[in-house]
């Protein structure tokens, strides 16, 4: 479209079981020009292990995606990795964990998701809390797991992305990141609508959350949650959307705040540069 970058904050990519680097290359004819891939849910990738040495095989998976999918994009991917908040309820439902052990294994899979970030194979930290009603026991491990995952954010200094309950008001979170050194503006909420107090906000492309976010000035990413699942085509937005939606912003006279989604809040938060990362040599014509 123009010479902007245009990074979808949070989308899943499964070249077995989904679309794969076909979806790929629709974010790119659209305009699309980075992404941030976060690893599906072990159980997707048929982990059930309680052994946190286990899921390997789902980072190095994403970290494969990631690269196959840079050299698809005219500036390129990078994989953000950790555990899905809903694996309490299966490692303590299905697995017959207590909440203890199952905290202390999602802990062990936070731990070595922080080894790949030390590397520099992997951007971020993905953490959060059930957005489904759990018991308390439930909630309160969950609330250390994610607690846990803001100290290695602050100890890697990287970024923590949140799965958590709908909310606009997240500064209670906001603050257990901020007293274990991780500035909330590190902590992003995926699946985020127009407001949000504490946290970053990536925002999903509903115009009208948009329009909102654009209207208030503050930072801001936007991402789609694809989810590349061939059984759940219609489950959440597809790949072409964020692109769609930056010319949408543009039409509407929001220059500032694609610059806001797209350049700014993606090098105040991770550390990355859009702009210079676009047009990277391909090694894919
Ligand atoms: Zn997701």
């Amino acid at each position: 479209m123009d010479d902007t970058p245009v990074l979808d904050n949070h989308m899943h990519l499964d070249p077995a079981a989904g679309r794969g680097m076909a979806a790929v290359d629709d974010f790119a004819h659209l305009g699309g020009t980075h992404l941030l891939v976060v690893n599906k849910p072990s159980w997707h990738l048929g982990v059930e292990s309680t052994d946190p040495e286990d899921f390997r095989s789902v980072f190095q998976t994403t970290i494969d995606i990631v690269a196959d999918a840079s050299e698809r994009l005219p500036g390129r991917a990078w994989p953000v990795l950790g555990a899905h908040p809903g694996l309490i309820s299966r490692l303590v439902e299905d697995r017959g964990c207590s909440p203890a052990e199952a905290r202390d294994c999602m802990q062990g899979v936070l731990d070595i998701a922080a080894e790949y970030v030390e590397s520099g194979d992997a951007l971020a930290l993905k953490s959060g809390r059930p957005h489904y009603e759990v018991d308390d026991a439930v909630w309160d491990v969950s609330n250390d797991v994610m607690k846990h995952a803001f100290e290695l954010g602050a100890d890697r200094d990287c970024a923590v992305q949140l799965h958590t309950e709908a909310s606009e008001d997240l500064t209670e979170i906001a603050e257990w990141a901020d007293e274990r050194g991780l500035d909330p503006l590190h902590v992003v909420k995926h699946y985020a609508s127009g407001r949000l107090a504490g946290p970053t906000p990536s925002v999903m492309c509903r115009k009208e959350w948009l329009k909102t976010v654009a209207e208030n000035g503050d930072a801001f990413l936007m991402e789609t949650d694809f989810v590349d699942d061939a059984d759940r085509p219609g489950a959440v937005m597809g790949p072409k959307t964020v692109p769609r939606r930056v010319r949408w912003l543009r039409e509407e006279g929001y220059d500032d705040a694609i610059e806001t989604a797209h350049v700014e809040t993606p090098r105040r938060v991770y550390g990355i540069d859009t702009r210079g990362t676009l047009g990277e040599p391909q090694t894919l014509g």
